[in-house]
């Protein structure tokens, strides 16, 4: 049978897979990019669970504002943190990006927090994340935005997952996620410590530590916590998939998107997907250190626990944007006019020999 999937990527996962000098591919992705037509099977369980967990978000959201004690709410925005920086450090700059190495400790924290999160194991979520990178904007894409909004946000959840995605995650290689014992011991134990680590404990902490009731306790920090967890990952994959700049490469649908970063931490898709092993949010040292998911990440560099932290240098983000960008580069790059030298060379971590010239 001929494989239902286009091999040919269109994108790029790993410095390895560049073929031009500022780090991209050779051929136009923007030809590659597809949606073909199909009949949907739906995921009734996951459709009766998306709607039990936004109408008890919405009750949650109520009740956080008129009943609960304020370390129900407090406590609440730090497991959220944790996951977040579970999943954004963990399983999507460290394991599915190689953007970085961890030590075993780090490592073992990042799993339990990414455990916390339930949005798969950490070995499924990479191996999807890698297929939506190598294969963005065609029907081997799981959340496929050319399919619209809504479906890139939470629809492809909704249905079986697509022949051509199963076919594309196969070609994904995953050795060196195989070779991660974090990643196989959470691998074979996730369905024992993912409901007590996201669901349990998060309820029964608050009643037994602060005399929280159990509904609070079990709509707020539980499913409201969690259902803004999940949204946040999917507004990465549809909104900023869908609106705003492209400064990098303007053949790739993500794209910067200031509204996204603000809510999501993470937003500019545009750099993300044309650099995806650069460890960092943006080239914009001021946002890097506005955000989270990559302030961890240097703190723990700097205590010894995360190390050999990839950047794609200035010089080569130039002439990439020169290339293939839409013109925006001064809005979000090193050109921008906010930026001064001050900044510069306050927040860059990047020997620039260029701006110390200036
Ligand atoms: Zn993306
Ligand atoms: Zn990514």
């Amino acid at each position: 049978m001929p494989p239902l999937v286009d091999p040919t990527p269109s994108g790029v996962l790993f410095e390895s897979d560049t073929q031009t000098p500022d780090l991209g591919l050779e051929k136009d992705v923007s030809v590659l990019k597809n949606a073909t037509p199909r009949k949907y099977e739906y995921v009734w369980f996951n459709i009766f669970w998306f709607l039990f967990l936004h109408i008890g978000s919405l009750y949650g959201i109520y009740l956080a504002l008129t009943s609960a004690k304020w370390q129900t709410n407090v406590f609440a925005f730090a497991i959220h943190l944790m996951c977040a920086i579970g999943i954004g450090a963990g399983s999507h700059r460290l394991w599915t990006h190689r953007s970085y190495k961890a030590r075993t400790p780090l490592r073992t924290v990042l799993m339990i927090w990414q455990t916390m999160g339930f949005q798969d194991c950490i070995f499924e979520w990479a191996r999807d994340h890698r297929t939506h990178h190598k294969y963005a904007d065609t029907d081997a894409d799981p959340h496929n935005a050319e399919r619209g909004l809504f479906y890139s946000h939470m629809g492809w959840l909704c249905v079986k997952k697509l022949p051509e995605v199963v076919e594309g995650g196969k070609r994904i290689d995953l050795t060196d996620l195989y070779e991660d014992p974090v990643v196989m011991f959470q691998k074979k134990h996730y369905m024992k410590m993912m409901p007590v680590l996201c669901f349990l404990l998060p309820t029964v902490i608050p009643v037994y530590y602060w005399n929280e009731t159990w509904l609070n306790a079990f709509l707020i920090p539980t499913i409201l916590r969690y259902t803004i967890g999940i949204n946040v990952v999917w507004s990465v994959n549809s909104f900023a998939h869908v609106f705003g700049y492209r400064p990098y490469d303007k053949s790739l649908n993500p794209r910067e998107n200031i509204a996204v970063w603000m809510i999501c931490v993470e937003g500019f898709h545009n750099f993300h997907h044309t650099f995806p092993w650069d460890y960092r949010a943006t080239e914009h040292p001021l946002l890097n250190m506005l955000t989270p998911t990559i302030m961890f990440i240097d703190a723990m560099a700097k205590i010894g626990q995360a190390y050999d932290l990839k950047m794609v240098t200035p010089d080569i983000i130039k002439q990439r944007s020169q290339r293939t960008g839409d013109g925006t580069h001064h809005l979000w790059g090193w050109d921008d006019p906010e930026f001064t030298e001050k900044l510069k060379a306050r927040y860059s971590t990047i020997d620039h020999p260029e701006l110390k010239d200036a």
